[in-house]
């Protein structure tokens, strides 16, 4: 059985084999599922549909969280957009909404699908769906895609836990976002290479990111990370395609991300003990949740 430990392996396998990274992933999981290729992307593509149920659903949904902190961010900017202030493409604009979307849909109880996590549920589907629009990608090229950032997160969990209670939201988002931009360079066609390189460049960057939920909810910082973050995937996935690559190896940059976890201290790790949890507003807003919901209301 092909061995799937480190990204050094998997890109030698793909080289000695002349594969994408997307065909050594889906054979690995056919071999270990006892099934065939084409099961795992009857899989994969239900994952996908489940992904862009989500997008569309969220779009048309104003409904507010039980906590009433979030769940209507993607109708503000559904309305900026109608005003046609716009920064930049309308592929940007959309890259937003679908982020919005899907992880509102989290905060309602919606389905969603977890990639890895569910608070970081929105960074691959809003990247994947908008620039496949963008790039008129079909179906194909779109479950090609989603197996490459999949590739990206299970070599990652090797040593990583991708549970913000573990590593922080290094390893929540930050994960996510690197498996983005390995998918955005697979839309694209690029190279196995640049895909690593993509996702090299944006982990390096996340590194450290810490876990401060506000009130313990996945809700304040989580909803606009993943809209910050799907759009930093597009940055690691554009500098990868120009030939910039990372001076660390991937490999190396997730042991890091592993001693950054450990040295992490707990309140900065889901325990809502420090960071946003603690600032002033954070406590307050989690004084007056608990004085909610204590009344029943
Ligand atoms: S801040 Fe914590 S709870 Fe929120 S998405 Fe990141 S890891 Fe998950």
């Amino acid at each position: 059985m092909i061995q799937l430990n480190t990204f050094e392996e998997v890109l030698k396998e793909a080289g000695t084999q002349n594969k994408k990274l997307y065909e050594i992933c889906q054979e690995h999981e056919a071999e270990i599922l006892e099934t065939s290729v084409e099961k795992v992307r009857e899989k994969v593509q239900i994952n996908l549909n489940a992904m862009k149920d989500a997008i569309f659903s969220g779009l048309k949904s104003k409904e507010k969280s039980m906590s009433g902190l979030c769940g209507d961010d993607c109708a503000k900017l559904i309305e900026k957009y109608k005003s046609g202030k716009i920064f930049f493409s309308e592929t940007y604009q959309k890259v937003l909404l679908y982020s919005f979307a899907t992880i509102e849909q989290n905060l309602r109880m919606g389905k969603i699908v977890a990639c890895p996590t569910a608070g970081s549920c929105a960074i691959v589907p809003s990247v994947i769906v908008a620039m496949s629009e963008a790039a008129n990608a079909n179906e194909e090229i779109q479950i090609n895609a989603l197996i490459t950032a999949g590739l990206i997160g299970e070599i990652v969990s090797n040593k990583l836990a991708l549970a913000g209670a573990v590593a922080g939201c290094q390893s929540e988002c930050g994960v996510a976002s690197a498996m983005a931009a390995a998918a955005l360079v697979e839309i694209y066609n690029g190279t196995n290479d640049q895909i690593l390189q993509a996702a090299a460049l944006t982990l390096k960057n996340i590194m450290g990111l810490v876990c401060d939920p506000v009130a313990g909810l996945v809700e304040v910082p989580c909803v606009k990370r993943n809209a910050f973050l799907a759009i930093y995937a597009i940055t690691g996935a554009e500098l990868a395609m120009a030939g910039i690559n990372s001076v660390i190896p991937i490999d190396e940059i997730v042991d890091a991300m592993k001693q950054v976890g450990e040295l992490m201290s707990p309140t900065l790790k889901e325990s809502s003990e420090a960071g946003l949890a603690t600032t002033k507003t954070g406590l307050e807003i989690a004084q007056a949740l608990i004085q909610k919901w204590n009344a029943g209301s």
